[in-house]
């Protein structure tokens, strides 16, 4: 087992302290990306902020390129298959000869839509800022940028080999950018994801995997007083689905169903014959989707037996579980040895959110998810930014490149991070 260096070595000290004097340019930045709105379905307003990043990156790197990802399929109120058009993804890569390939990844989209009251970036006192995305993960992205700039300066920087992904859609599961992160997972040794870490200061360890799902209740439409025996009711149909599939609540340990949203009906002088539901589950280990599509197939199967009643489930799990491999443990501890050397304490956290992270655990790559700002109130109009994390965690990012580049070059191998399990 190799040294992940449980100390940072004191000559890389000097390099970590260039950072100290960026506190002002990473603010101002932050709040440029975060009042361009940039909603998952907003695709020229993440179009912006790609156009604002291949501005912030052209000293990085000559090898950009700007990716058109797939249309996001949903389905509608009416129960139809509706495609919405999402943002391009950008890609950067340098060195990929180097010995260590390291990939970043941070999200362009936020959950807040184009037409929502939610665009502006306000100062809750003198360490606190509002606004949207400034913590999820605009922020992150600052914090990227500067802990890669202070590598490349280092006399290090040749062991490692950058591939980093600006992705459009993280906001609804990255259903476009998937095979991106996908595709890096076959070249990069490790990952380094700038999502906010918890509110106070931790990093996510592992993850719950989740899937979203609609189902579309199909019944027949009748009048409601003239004809209600030929009516079949779409509503009644699926309000028995709903119940019986939270009744599956507590029968697994970690897995949870929630019913989330319903659409249906009409005029209550006619038998509904449509209604459509979406549900989001939530399980810890990866084998649990078959019981939850086992359990969900036999209620659909019984209640489909009826006379003039169709449900259809559309949808699937998006995101397994993220399950901490050797690797992933090691890294983990790394980082939480180096933020220690930093004065910053942290610990590492299980978590029922996921992330890109679980995609990359998935394909066997093991990394640390939670590595931008410090903030809290995420996905709502109360995100907040505590300004004075920005430098702290661009330095632990930093330090963490760093310790691995200087690693590298001593010639350590990374048996940890190159043993594929
Ligand atoms: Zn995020």
């Amino acid at each position: 087992m190799v040294k992940p260096a449980k100390t940072l070595p004191p000559e890389l000290l000097p390099w970590l302290d260039l950072l100290n004097d960026q506190h002002d340019e990473m603010l101002a930045r932050t709040i440029e990306l975060a009042e361009i709105n940039s909603g998952s379905l907003n695709r020229d307003g993440v179009n912006r902020v790609l156009e604002k990043l291949l501005q912030l990156t052209s000293g990085l790197s000559k090898d950009h390129e700007r990716i058109p990802v797939n249309p996001w399929s949903v389905v509608n109120d009416n129960g139809e298959i509706i495609q919405h058009p999402l943002g391009d993804a950008l890609r950067i890569r340098k060195r990929p000869e180097a010995p260590l390939q390291v990939f970043l990844c941070g999200h362009m989209d936020t959950v807040f839509p184009k037409d929502s009251p939610f665009q502006k970036v306000v100062w809750l006192d003198d360490d606190t800022i509002n606004g949207p995305g400034v913590t999820d993960l605009k922020g992150g992205i600052l914090v990227m940028l500067k802990a890669l700039e202070v590598l490349e300066q280092s006399p290090w920087a040749g062991q490692i080999g950058l591939e980093i992904l600006f992705n459009p859609d993280e906001e609804i599961g990255s259903p476009g950018s998937a095979p991106l992160i996908e595709e890096a997972a076959t070249r990069v040794h490790l990952g380094m994801i700038f999502e906010p870490c918890f509110p106070d200061g931790n990093l996510a360890g592992q993850r719950k995997g989740s899937g979203n799902f609609t189902l579309v209740s199909h019944g027949k439409a009748a009048h409601a007083g003239r004809e209600h025996h030929l009516g079949r009711n779409a509503i009644r149909a699926l309000c028995d689905f709903v119940a019986a599939m939270d009744d599956l609540n507590g029968q697994q340990p970690g897995i949870t169903f929630n019913p989330g949203y319903i659409h249906g009906g009409g005029p209550t002088n006619i038998v509904p014959d449509r209604c459509i539901h979406k549900f989001n589950i939530r399980l810890e280990q990866p084998d649990d989707e078959q019981w939850c599509m086992q359990k969900l197939g036999e209620i659909i199967d019984s209640i489909n037996q009826r006379d003039g009643i169709h449900l259809a489930l559309h949808g699937g799990f998006t995101r397994k579980p993220k399950v901490l491999s050797h690797a992933n443990k090691q890294l983990l501890t790394l980082a939480k040895n180096i933020g220690h050397e930093l004065g910053i304490p942290l610990d590492i956290k299980p978590t029922g959110g996921c992330c890109d992270g679980n995609n990359l655990a998935t394909a066997g790559i093991p990394n640390i998810d939670t590595l931008g700002v410090q903030g809290g109130a995420i996905h709502s109009d109360q995100e907040y930014l505590n300004v004075r994390s920005l430098v702290p965690r661009a330095r632990l990012s930093a330090a963490l490149l760093l310790s691995l580049a200087h690693a590298s070059a001593q010639g350590d191998c990374f048996d940890w991070l190159k043993r594929k399990e």
